[in-house]
């Protein structure tokens, strides 16, 4: 079976600002080179469908998404003090990016694709439950994974999270949930602040979100070697029914926006090893979602690692 690419044109709509990092840039260099990819005959490019009022409420108040979604915006909208702004495109591509982990999630489990990667934009996994943040305004794979456990009745589902940035939003939405396992690796202290070894849930999720802060300077061996005592023995715990991935590429040494040193290879070597835990726990179920990463060429670099790791 082949590997679902979910994109749609309006990823490169959407404008965060002319001089912003979180550039349409970085969507057009992605799909560039998976198209042009060898690994290209073995990918199915499938267009994203938009999540809906009804899903994004899984995880978010309803009155932020009826008035995300409702801006008619003519110039651009601030929505988190000028880290995040919207312009025209803005709502229908975050409606998009939310939909494509959805998406996603159903031609997997209905058997259409193996897995898939959503190279989307804008990113997810800093917004919260009622704002926008971190240049993210809809939280993609907190929707993707409160679709497969509220809609398909997952008992399970692990979300890893390699961005550099933690993902203080899923971990919130998730954090007294013991269906949703939230793993994330990302360089602390750093953006946004959250994510000390110490929290680790609460309530009915006590033990279900696991954070692994990396130092500046942290490289391919710290990251491995945190997948092979932490992350996969969690995984295998765990035994998730499906494996979701916020695939940030920021972690990257030619990064700008990060200290971290990762190479292109070390996102293909996690990449296997997520592979292989879904091959063991759930059929190879696994969908990744874009997040940050914004040096070109490591991003496409890195983008094309990922799935031809997820194709192997
Ligand atoms: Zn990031």
């Amino acid at each position: 079976m082949t590997v679902g690419i979910v994109h749609h044109d309006l990823f490169a709509e959407h404008l965060a600002g002319y001089t912003h990092p979180e550039s349409p840039g970085r969507y057009e260099a992605i799909m560039r080179r998976l198209r042009r990819s060898a690994a290209a005959p073995r990918l199915s490019f499938i267009e994203a469908e938009p999540a809906g009022e009804e899903l994004l409420a899984l995880v978010h108040d309803p009155a932020y998404v009826r008035g995300i979604l409702s801006l008619e915006i003519e110039e651009a909208v601030v929505l988190d003090w000028g880290d995040t702004v919207a312009t025209k495109a803005s709502p229908r591509a975050a409606n998009l990016a939310a939909g494509a982990g959805v998406q996603a999630a159903r031609l997997v489990l209905d058997g259409t694709i193996r897995s898939a990667f959503c190279c989307v934009r804008p990113p997810g996994h800093h917004a919260e439950r009622d704002r926008a943040m971190g240049f993210c305004i809809f939280n993609n794979i907190a929707v993707a994974a409160a679709y497969l456990v509220e809609k398909e009745n997952l008992p399970r589902v692990a979300v890893v999270d390699w961005d550099v940035h933690h993902g203080n939003g899923t971990e919130r939405m998730f954090l007294e949930d013991d269906r949703v396992l939230y793993v994330s690796l990302h360089q602390y202290p750093h953006y946004p602040g959250t994510g000390d070894a110490g929290t680790v849930g609460s309530g009915r999720g006590e033990g279900f979100t696991i954070n692994l802060p990396m130092g500046a300077g942290a490289g391919d061996r710290a990251y491995l070697l945190a997948f092979r005592d932490r992350v996969v023995p969690a995984i295998d715990e765990f035994k998730p029914a499906f494996i979701l991935v916020s695939a940030g590429f920021d972690g990257h040494a030619e990064d700008p926006l990060s200290g971290t040193l990762l190479t292109t290879s070390a996102y293909g070597r996690m990449t296997a090893l997520l592979r292989e835990l879904a091959g063991r726990h759930c059929g190879g179920r696994i969908v990744s979602m874009l997040e940050g990463g914004y040096d070109l060429v490591a991003l496409a670099d890195s983008a094309e690692e990922h799935v031809k790791a997820l194709l192997d």
